[in-house]
């Protein structure tokens, strides 16, 4: 593992798949940066270009067997989290597919009482800034609490 600084965050990058590995609130840390999140992609190339990591992964953090989880409940983007320490790796491409589903989703997910708050102290104050608002709450539910997993 490597350590990248992004945007005051010191993030641990995999050298081998490009991955990222967000402890536990980082991802929410940067929520005012929504629209820099795709320079994270050049921060991770991968060794092994199309690389397969699926299989059980474990947690760099706490090494307990990581779950996969759907970024926003229905998305197309699987995320693979830690269900103790809350931490979640984000594989090379998936911050650009986490980026789209955001700017694409139309319907804000329920707010938390958290996310509430957060963009209270936001000062939301146009309709174009409550929609950037909802990308962000969705950015901030990812952090603070664990996304439902998905059964099959
Ligand atoms: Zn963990």
């Amino acid at each position: 593992m490597r350590t990248v600084q992004f945007l005051g965050v010191d993030l641990d990058v995999c050298p081998t798949t490009g991955g990222i590995w967000f402890d536990e609130g980082e991802f929410g840390r940067m929520r005012r940066a929504i629209n820099q999140l795709p320079q994270l992609e050049g921060l991770a190339q991968p060794e092994v270009e199309n690389q397969s990591h699926r299989g059980v992964r474990m947690c760099p953090n706490c090494g307990t067997a990581l779950d996969s989880y759907r970024f926003l409940y229905s998305s197309p983007v699987e995320l693979d989290g830690c269900g103790r320490c809350n931490g979640m790796w984000v594989d090379d491409g998936e911050i650009d597919a986490m980026v789209a589903v955001l700017q694409r989703s139309k319907s804000a997910p329920p707010l938390t009482e958290e996310a509430a708050q957060a963009i209270a102290q936001m000062g939301v104050e146009s309709e174009a800034s409550i929609g950037r608002a909802q990308a962000v709450t969705a950015l901030i539910q990812l952090a603070v609490t664990p996304v439902r997993r998905h059964f099959f």
